[in-house]
Formats: structure tokens, sequence, C-alpha cells
């Protein structure tokens, strides 16, 4: 089964709260865009995370809670907390 399939299979119970947040927009735009290739582009199996040209954006509301975020900013740039309880990503196959 590939990755996208299994990713349908989860279900979410999504907060109002945001869980994620880039700590300072600028070192995404110039050392990490220059340096890095800005990697939480690649690294989130669940693609959270964007480039709209100007900012990195995140979809929250995607994560599946993988804590890769913690490791893979090159700046540790990334705020990164579970969601409140109650909410977040709800695994039903393992
Ligand atoms: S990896 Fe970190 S510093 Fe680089 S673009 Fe993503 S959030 Fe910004
Ligand atoms: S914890 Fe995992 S799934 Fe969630 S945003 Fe970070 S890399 Fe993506």
């Amino acid at each position: 089964m590939k990755l996208e399939e299994k990713l349908y299979l989860l279900t979410y119970k999504h907060d109002k709260q945001n869980h994620i947040t880039i700590r300072d927009n600028d070192v995404c735009l110039t050392a990490c865009g220059s340096q890095w290739g800005r990697p939480c582009t690649t690294f989130c199996p669940a693609n959270v995370y964007s480039w709209d040209g100007e900012k990195t954006t995140a979809s929250y509301e995607n994560c599946v809670e993988c804590t890769s975020c913690l490791t893979g900013c090159p700046y540790h740039n990334i705020d990164w907390r579970l969601p409140r309880g109650g909410f977040g990503v709800q695994y039903r196959n393992g």
C-alpha cells in the first residue's frame, strides 16, 4: 500500500488552535533557502509544509504527529507541540 493510501485511512479531529509555529520566517527566506533548500518541504510525510515564495506555511491540520519536526529543521525554527488532548490524528490501522 502506498503512503498516500495509508494517509487516506487516517482520521483527524481538527483543533482550531495551531500546534505548529514557524519561529522566524527570515531564516526560511534567507539562510535555509540558500544552504539547505528548505528541508521541511520534503521530510514531512504528510506534506504539512510548503514554501509560497515568501514564507513557509504549515497546514497543521494534516500533521500525523511523527515528531520529525523536532530534529528535521536545521535551524530548530519550528515550534512543534502535540495538539491539545482529544485533538489531532487518530490511527485506526496500527
Ligand atoms: S526547514 Fe526550518 S528554517 Fe528551513 S524552511 Fe523549514 S522551517 Fe524554515
Ligand atoms: S510532526 Fe511529522 S507529520 Fe507533523 S508536521 Fe512534523 S514532520 Fe509533518
